[in-house]
């Protein structure tokens, strides 16, 4: 099986096991301190003093941690970090042998093509939320961050699990969304679609965009009536036209809302309206909204 090979991948190559170890000491301090001080990480990681400021000078180096510099010396962890400590983790599950190129980047987070350790590839979504997932997150209901947690390590973990879970959902119904193999912190590991987004203009006669636009509905409607959610975040970015069988999958969920929440309604009438109207822009198509509303509600059978 041939390994895959880029820019991350050298990264978590160059890795040996005690910058590992005070990367992951690092992380486990960060809920104490912005940038957890030398002094700690010494005492914490017991390692000689050689190999610690090397290995703190390599990791800083490599963007993997960042160095605050003043009266109190610290080091904090920078997404990258975070990244290298997910990905590393699963590899070390044995569910990825190796991370290749970047293939895309989304609003809010890196998407890279992996392969698994069965010799098939996947793709390893890394989230990394800016401010409008802060946002977001004050959207979210259930066990939401403590608010003096609302720090972008604990988001960006908290995305990846929540989106994990949801696609796992989604899946157990059959909905036409990548289907989730496993997560570590930040990382989720889905099925590739081997596809085109539709936001690159596919061409496609009515009778196969008109089919698209019947997969995205039924994942709406099972989004909705089975497992109780609006995506909220629904573009022609978010669609994906799979080349094997022309089916159209919708992708990146981890903004859900539930049914029941406050914006519920109004994110589902914008995610039909905004698809309803790339539609008809693009492939003359019109559907009636009213009708496919109340058909992905479960309100009717038919559009
Ligand atoms: P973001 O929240 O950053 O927009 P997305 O989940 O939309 O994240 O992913 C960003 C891009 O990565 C997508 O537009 C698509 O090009 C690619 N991508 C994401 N997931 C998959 C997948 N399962 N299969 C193929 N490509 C994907
Ligand atoms: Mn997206």
């Amino acid at each position: 099986m041939m390994s895959l090979v880029s820019h991350i991948q050298s990264i978590i190559d160059n890795i040996e096991d005690h910058d590992y170890k005070i990367l992951q000491y690092i992380e486990s301090r960060m809920r104490y301190y912005q940038y957890v001080p030398i002094e700690v990480i010494e005492k914490g990681v017991k390692l000689p003093p050689g190999i610690l400021y090397r290995s703190l000078s390599k990791l800083t180096e490599m963007k993997l941690i960042r160095r605050r510099v003043g009266s109190i010396v610290g080091y904090t962890l920078n997404y990258t970090g975070l990244d290298v400590l997910a990905l590393k983790s699963l590899i070390r599950r044995g569910v990825i042998d190796s991370v290749g190129e970047k293939i895309g980047v989304g609003k809010e987070s890196d998407v890279y093509i992996v392969r698994l350790t069965s010799g098939s590839l996947a793709v390893a979504k890394l989230h990394r939320e800016g401010r409008t997932s802060f946002r977001k997150i004050k959207r979210y209901r259930g066990p939401v961050v403590n608010v003096d947690r609302k720090h972008w390590y604990y988001i960006a973990k908290l995305l990846g699990e929540r989106e994990f879970k949801i696609l796992a959902e989604l899946k157990a119904y059959n909905a036409k969304v990548p289907k989730p193999i496993a997560y570590n912190r930040n990382c989720i590991v889905q099925e590739y679609i081997e596809g085109i987004e539709l936001y690159r203009n596919i061409n496609m006669d009515y009778d196969l965009a008109l089919s698209v636009l019947r997969d995205i509905i039924e994942t709406l409607k099972i989004a909705y009536t089975r497992v109780g959610i609006v995506h909220g975040d629904l573009s022609e970015y978010n669609i994906i036209v799979n080349i094997n069988d022309n089916s159209g999958f919708i992708i990146d969920w981890p903004q859900y809302v539930y049914r029941d929440d406050d914006n519920a309604e109004y994110l589902l009438e914008r995610d039909i309206k905004y698809i309803l109207r790339f539609f008809e822009k693009r492939y003359s198509i019109m559907l009636d909204y009213n009708s496919v509303k109340k058909y992905i509600k479960g309100d009717s059978s038919v559009i």
